[in-house]
């Protein structure tokens, strides 16, 4: 069991473990349904789920949620299954609602026997409208009292086909002025006869709403604690009452939390759907999206996914999380695991007019600061002509700017200091080329190599930097909550226009050049980078931003 304070949940399964209150380990399970890609705020709920099946030596299931037809897909199936693998962790189980319709209909007969459900002839509008509202009870349905005989007949016609969609529901009979909305003769089973079920195929006439299939399945499997968001605390009731009438014993109780929420980005299949289907992104794997996927092919590992859904915990009440904690997590890890390289964004190019023309010489670098417990180093080329980055140099500098300007002196990364003489422009005025001497004597080792400057800037030699394709990725959304925007607009309107800058043409040093794709670095003083693992290719380098080095989000 964990040492850290527990939460609220893991208090509470700490005492089923102390009393044996389910007469069975902790049964926890992950049930996302199978209509798109796994976003953040799934990846709460699994380091949840799975977490507590770990730590308790309990069990977790991965059971795919799979009772619409007209949403799902086996594409989704397996994308999510590499997504919770991804993120280090593995199911018990394997199980699909979709395997339980037969024990989920033996369950409906079983209500109808005794008179708890019966089939409803209403529209789903109809018994909307005579749900009745908060203050005043709902109007029992024409058909509530149906006999057993009847109801039996009827459900067994729904099951093969006889009805068309939407001309009948199955639906528990309880209580129509329930002061829980929810309870007010809930609707179970719904006919969907023509659709085609990505499993099921067509053989499947009739399809279980979210709250009879939910707290069913999770009964079947034994789960212990059901898990999930606070939308739906009003449904325990219906969870306790369904477990119940169908006989389970020591049936599951389900325990809400907080929503994951995070600015500047939505989590919402719903939402991310759209993004994909209008283009607003390349696929659900864009490296801009909050998705898992997404996440993975732009660089973030899954142990900083693993921190941050640590770092916030679970909590009863909803909140949006700042981006700058996930970003936190993700630099944090990075920073203790990549090794560093210099690489150049917008290359501006130097010439030391002092240094010999055709000479290379190698440098010792280090692979790792002195505050990283790993070691190693490498060789760079250093030569006369140089890139440094156009940022790293101006005409006029402020008072505090100290990197390199006229007549100054910058201290190159693992090299010499070197002053510039002079700046040369091109017929419309654009700096093109610095001429620089350097001081020999003030490489490591060298009589010189104590002097001190202000600045030290990252540059590579410019015969054998490797050109890249640089893609700088921003933050999708320009609101920290994009659902913020005025009447008449929505979501898509708050897209930040600026959230993917390409740098066709940056230069790297020419070691990464035998790097397996999918390496990380950090480039120095520039951020965490990820060689791309679909658009990298034999002579072509691409690098996606992982994460800057600070917040530098320009607020
Ligand atoms: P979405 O609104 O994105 O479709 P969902 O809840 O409908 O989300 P499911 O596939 O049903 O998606 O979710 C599977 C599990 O993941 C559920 O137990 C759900 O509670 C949990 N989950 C989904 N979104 C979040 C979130 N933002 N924060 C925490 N848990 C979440
Ligand atoms: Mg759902
Ligand atoms: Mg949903």
């Amino acid at each position: 069991a964990p040492t850290r304070s527990l939460d609220f949940i893991r208090e509470m399964v700490a005492e089923d473990v102390a009393t044996g209150r389910f007469g069975r380990a902790p049964a926890t399970r992950f049930p996302p349904e199978p209509n798109g890609f796994l976003h953040m705020g799934h990846a709460k709920s699994i380091c949840l789920n799975f977490g507590i099946a770990k730590e308790y030596g309990g069990t977790c299931n991965l059971r795919f949620d799979d009772t619409n037809p007209l949403t799902e897909d086996v594409r989704y199936v397996e994308s999510i299954k590499r997504d919770v693998q991804w993120l280090g962790f593995q199911w018990t189980n394997e199980y699909y609602a979709s395997d339980y319709f037969e024990k989920l209909y033996e369950i409906a007969e079983l209500l109808v026997t005794k008179g708890k459900a019966y089939v409803d002839d209403q529209t789903e509008e109809q018994i909307r409208t005579n749900r009745g509202t908060v203050t005043s009870p709902g109007t029992p349905s024409p058909w509530r009292d149906r006999s057993v005989e009847e109801n039996l007949a009827l459900l067994r016609g729904m099951k093969a086909g006889e009805f068309p969609d939407g001309s009948k529901v199955l639906r528990a009979k309880i209580d129509m002025a329930h002061h829980n909305m929810i309870m007010r003769d809930p609707l179970l089973l719904r006919i969907r006869r023509d659709a085609h079920h990505y499993r099921r195929g067509t053989d499947w006439k009739i399809f279980p709403f979210y709250d009879f299939a939910h707290g069913l399945s999770d009964a079947i499997e034994g789960i212990t604690r059901s898990l999930c968001t606070l939308e739906f605390k009003d449904n325990r009731e219906i969870y306790d009452w369904l477990v119940q009438e169908a006989g389970f014993t020591n049936p599951p109780t389900q325990i809400e939390f907080a929503r994951l929420e995070l600015d500047y980005t939505v989590l919402s299949k719903r939402k991310l759907l759209r993004l994909v289907n209008e283009g607003h992104v390349k696929g659900w794997d864009d490296p801009r999206m909050p998705t898992i996927a997404g996440m993975r092919r732009r660089g973030v590992r899954p142990e900083a996914i693993r921190d941050f859904a640590e770092t916030i915990g679970v909590a009863r009440k909803d909140a949006r999380v700042e981006i700058a904690i996930f970003e936190h997590a993700v630099r944090n890890d990075l920073n203790m695991e990549v090794p560093r390289v210099l690489a150049v964004l917008k290359p501006l190019k130097v010439v030391l007019t002092n240094y010999p023309e055709g000479q290379t010489e190698m440098l010792e670098a280090q692979n790792y600061p002195h505050d990283v417990p790993k070691t190693g180093s490498r060789q760079i080329p250093f030569s006369r002509e140089l890139f440094i980055d156009a940022d790293d140099f101006m005409e006029d500098p402020p008072k505090k700017f100290f990197r390199l300007s006229p007549g100054n002196e910058v201290r190159l990364r693992f090299g010499y200091i070197i002053k510039c003489e002079e700046v040369v422009k091109d017929a419309a005025g654009n700096i093109v080329e610095l001429r620089c001497t350097y001081d020999p004597e003030t490489k490591s080792g060298g009589a010189n190599s104590g002097k001190k400057v202000k600045g030290t800037i990252q540059w590579v030699s410019a015969p054998h930097a490797l050109s890249c394709e640089v893609r700088l990725y921003d933050r999708l959304f320009r609101l920290p909550d994009p659902d913020d925007v005025p009447e008449g607009q929505d979501f898509i309107s708050a897209l930040n226009p600026d959230s993917l800058v390409i740098i066709p043409d940056a230069k790297v040093e020419p070691t990464v050049a035998n790097d397996p794709i999918g390496s990380r670095y950090q480039f120095e003083r520039v951020g965490y980078f990820y060689s791309e693992p679909e658009d990298s290719a034999a002579g072509k380098l691409v690098f996606n931003r992982i994460v800057g080095l600070r917040d530098s989000w320009a607020k």
